[in-house]
């Protein structure tokens, strides 16, 4: 049994192990596909709170992932700003705004970029960012360079911002506490994370990576924030891919009624391995009657079938295919499949095609294999599991 980093309960037991896993689970160029290193991930969930979690990450691990591996992702493609992540947290800090004590300060805390500062500053806030990233935007003298827990501010602020950087800490309380000091009596904290029992409830087959130490659900994460003195008065989380809160402390001037967080249903999570399992079964047999397979997307279920699966080692011809251009010329780490766009793949008869990507593009995808040369039969990975399409 673990000790579940959040709620304290040594009731925590092993969830998902993965052998030979990459630090970076992106494309990238033939010349650095094999220095990726591997590493066993091993995970562990709680019984209480249903948080998933893995052991702490080693500062040297942490520096690879961060100052080295991280210059290979392209910045556009920063998780906070993709629109299904961006336009609810805009619209629950819309909603909590006329709360906040004005003129308004605010940090954002793991910011990127000033470009996303820029959004609070057109409610007139005086917006400022802290990143420990070597990446971060030198230029902006608004944005501090250097990690937020270390660092001591002359003044507190109105509004504290974190989207995307909760589940990279080892230490989550750690960040409570800082919030704590740095925050005005009745200042707001919004904070924003995966949604990991909406990708569970999806039957996402892959939603670990090594740099995320935490996989919160919306009660686990409640969890942390009250016993931290702080309470929910806004969220947005149902059906959603990510969990937002705004958060007030318990003993704030301004009272507001705290939101009820249920708990995960009792095995909800069991449920998903087991229809994981399942799924994998199916996928397993489907590709031992074909020695020639396509996959479409080179995203996390490629990587859930590479790297924990392991079920190429046993096809003759394997190509994969992406439509962003971006992945396009490049390679999964420890592979040796180009990645093409359709357009360009060189169609065998008797082939399968795998869809692999994220199942909202998959009607607008149907219709461009339909036009191409494929002949054989498509498959795809869904919320229902391993489904026959043509
Ligand atoms: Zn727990």
């Amino acid at each position: 049994m673990n000790t579940c980093p959040l709620c304290h309960q040594d009731n925590a037991t092993s969830f998902i192990r993965i052998d030979d896993f990459p630090l970076l689970l992106f494309p990238v160029s033939e010349y650095l596909k094999n220095k990726i290193e591997k590493k066993r991930l091993e995970t562990y969930i709680c019984a209480d709170c249903n948080h998933i979690f893995r052991s702490p990450i080693t500062e040297e691990d942490a520096q690879l992932i961060y100052n080295n591996y991280y210059a290979f992702y392209p910045f556009e493609n920063l998780e906070s700003m993709n629109e299904p992540y961006r336009i609810p947290f805009r619209r629950v800090f819309h909603d909590v705004y006329p709360t906040i004590q004005r003129p308004a300060t605010l940090l954002e805390v793991g910011c990127g970029s000033s470009e996303q500062l820029g959004f609070f500053r057109t409610y007139g806030i005086k917006a400022f960012g802290i990143d420990r990233s070597v990446f971060v935007d030198k230029s902006s003298s608004d944005i501090i360079s250097g990690v937020y827990e270390e660092y001591d501010f002359p003044h507190r602020f109105d509004t504290i911002v974190s989207r995307f950087s909760l589940e990279h800490l080892n230490d989550v309380h750690g960040f409570f506490r800082k919030v704590e000091q740095d925050l005005n009596a009745d200042g707001v904290l919004f904070i924003q994370v995966p949604n990991v029992y909406a990708f569970a409830g999806s039957l996402i087959p892959l939603f670990l990576a090594h740099e995320h130490i935490h996989y919160f659900n919306p009660y686990s994460l409640h969890v942390a924030a009250v016993e931290n003195g702080f309470q929910v008065v806004a969220a947005h989380y149902d059906g959603s891919q990510s969990i937002i809160f705004a958060l007030r402390r318990e003993d704030a001037p301004i009272r507001q009624r705290p939101m009820i967080i249920p708990k995960v249903p009792d095995g909800f999570y069991r449920d998903y391995l087991e229809r994981r399992r399942v799924l994998a079964q199916d996928l397993t047999s489907v590709l031992s009657r074909t020695n020639h397979c396509y996959f479409y997307g080179a995203g996390l279920s490629l990587c859930w079938i590479l790297y924990e699966l392991k079920a190429m080692e046993k096809l003759v011809n394997v190509a994969v295919i992406d439509d962003n251009c971006l992945a396009q010329g490049k390679f999964l780490p420890h592979t040796s499949y180009r990645i093409a766009n359709l357009e360009d793949a060189k169609f065998r008869k008797h082939s399968t095609m795998i869809l692999s990507m994220n199942p909202v593009y998959h009607k607008n995808v149907i219709s461009k294999i339909r036009a191409s040369d494929f002949q054989g039969e498509v498959y795809n990975i869904s919320n229902v599991g391993l489904s026959k399409l043509i």
